[in-house]
């Protein structure tokens, strides 16, 4: 890229970034300008589901940007519509609202639940949503995540959410009566950013949780815009169940680096959001919405979500039994696999990258978060292990 060197960074200072740039990856692998090869358990943040520069993706890419990119959403989109039934396919639901992005989606599942309650009569409608959890960064979607640090600063907060531990179902009933203007539940099924965290009972939350929502004519809302398009080992986490949520939202992999994301729903969420109430300019282009179609196609092709359940868990076991002895627990389905250390661990992250050539993140602090790519070979897993164990044994040991 031409960059002057020496030149003072004109970017906004929102992120804390690695002094490392990659300029090339191919499939597990991430390579600097020196041709250095990186194996990454990271993906783009759970993102390249499918590696990177999967040649199909790419080919996809190239041919439709050389045809046509975007015609707004005042036209027929056939790429648009193809994609919709292929995620309907897969997700089991029936609408579906393309965005840009996982905080898009999520302000699009906000205006569902208002509007839910307004078509009922109530004037301010109130969404219980989880401790630790993380639904992005806009106005409401920060106000709806469950970390004081996301919220610092931006007072004042989008109003309406009604907070409750992850896992507890009794401070739901609590709220239930406590609030008679609760529309609907919006949680993630595993929380991603706030930890790699699974409910204490597991999945069968999402199944008590459903319940509570039949019981109070709630919707029942999921973000699976980390969890969902396979990487938890199905295509969307609440698969791990018997139940099916109302509103439903994803991101991340559903366009392997592409930026789309979706707003999904069934049953009596259906046509809650009708003509004139919802609208971006760049949600479904024809290119985006070809790549999501490219990508849930390929997915099914070459039976990658079947692969992520099966490496995963082999990655999971094998992490349980080559750190048997470190007071450390492993967590997660598929291949999102958080590791909880028994002590803040942000530097894992330089000493995995600098000493071991392998690309992982911490998040919460003291847990460090796998998130492969959902076609890595048995192989490579192998790998990552090789590189994983001793680089957290000797953090551990120092
Ligand atoms: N929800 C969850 C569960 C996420 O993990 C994320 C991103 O990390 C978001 C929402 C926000 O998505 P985006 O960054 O695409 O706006």
């Amino acid at each position: 890229a031409p960059v002057q060197p020496d030149q003072p960074t004109h970017l906004m200072a929102t992120y804390g970034r690695q002094a490392i740039s990659f300029v090339r990856g191919r499939g597990a692998y991430l390579y600097t300008a020196d041709d250095t090869e990186y194996l990454d358990a990271l993906t783009g943040i759970a993102v390249c589901g499918l590696g990177h520069a999967h040649p199909v993706i790419a080919a996809a890419i190239a041919e439709q940007a050389a045809t046509l990119v975007h015609t707004s959403n005042l036209f027929e989109i056939p790429w648009q519509t193809a994609a919709a039934q292929k995620l309907a396919e897969v997700s089991g639901m029936e609408e579906i609202f393309f965005s840009n992005s996982g905080a898009e989606a999520n302000e699009g599942a906000i205006k569902i639940a208002r509007k839910f309650g307004s078509l009922q009569g109530i004037a301010l409608p109130k969404i219980i949503v989880a401790e630790q959890s993380f639904h992005g960064r806009t106005l409401a979607t920060l106000s709806a995540t469950g970390n004081k640090k996301v919220q610092e600063g931006f007072a004042p907060l989008v109003d309406g959410f009604i907070r409750v531990p992850f896992g507890d179902v009794e401070a739901i009933q609590e709220a239930a009566i406590n609030h008679p203007d609760i529309v609907a539940i919006l949680i993630e099924p595993i929380q991603g950013e706030g930890g790699v965290n699974t409910a204490p009972q597991g999945f069968s939350y999402l199944e008590e949780v459903r319940a509570l929502c039949n019981q109070h004519n709630w919707l029942m809302m999921l973000d699976e815009i980390q969890t969902g398009n396979g990487r938890t080992g199905q295509y969307f986490a609440y698969q791990h169940t018997n139940i099916v949520p109302d509103v439903m939202t994803t991101a991340k992999g559903l366009g392997n680096g592409f930026p789309v994301g979706a707003l999904m729903t069934q049953g009596k969420a259906v046509g809650i959001l009708g003509a004139g109430s919802h609208g971006s300019t760049y949600g479904g282009t024809v290119l985006g919405s070809r790549v999501v179609y490219t990508v849930l196609d390929t997915l099914k092709k070459e039976q990658a979500v079947t692969n992520a359940a099966t490496v995963g868990t082999y990655i999971v076991e094998q992490l349980r039994a080559q750190l048997a002895g470190y007071n450390v627990q492993v967590r997660g389905f598929g291949m999102m696999i958080g590791i909880q250390l028994p002590k803040d661990c942000a530097e894992l992250v330089a000493i995995a990258r600098d000493q071991y050539k392998l690309i992982i993140n911490v998040t919460a602090g003291s847990v460090v978060r796998l998130l492969p790519p959902l076609n890595m070979t048995p192989d490579q897993a192998d790998e990552l292990l090789k590189r994983l164990v001793p680089a957290i044994q000797n953090f551990l040991n120092a």
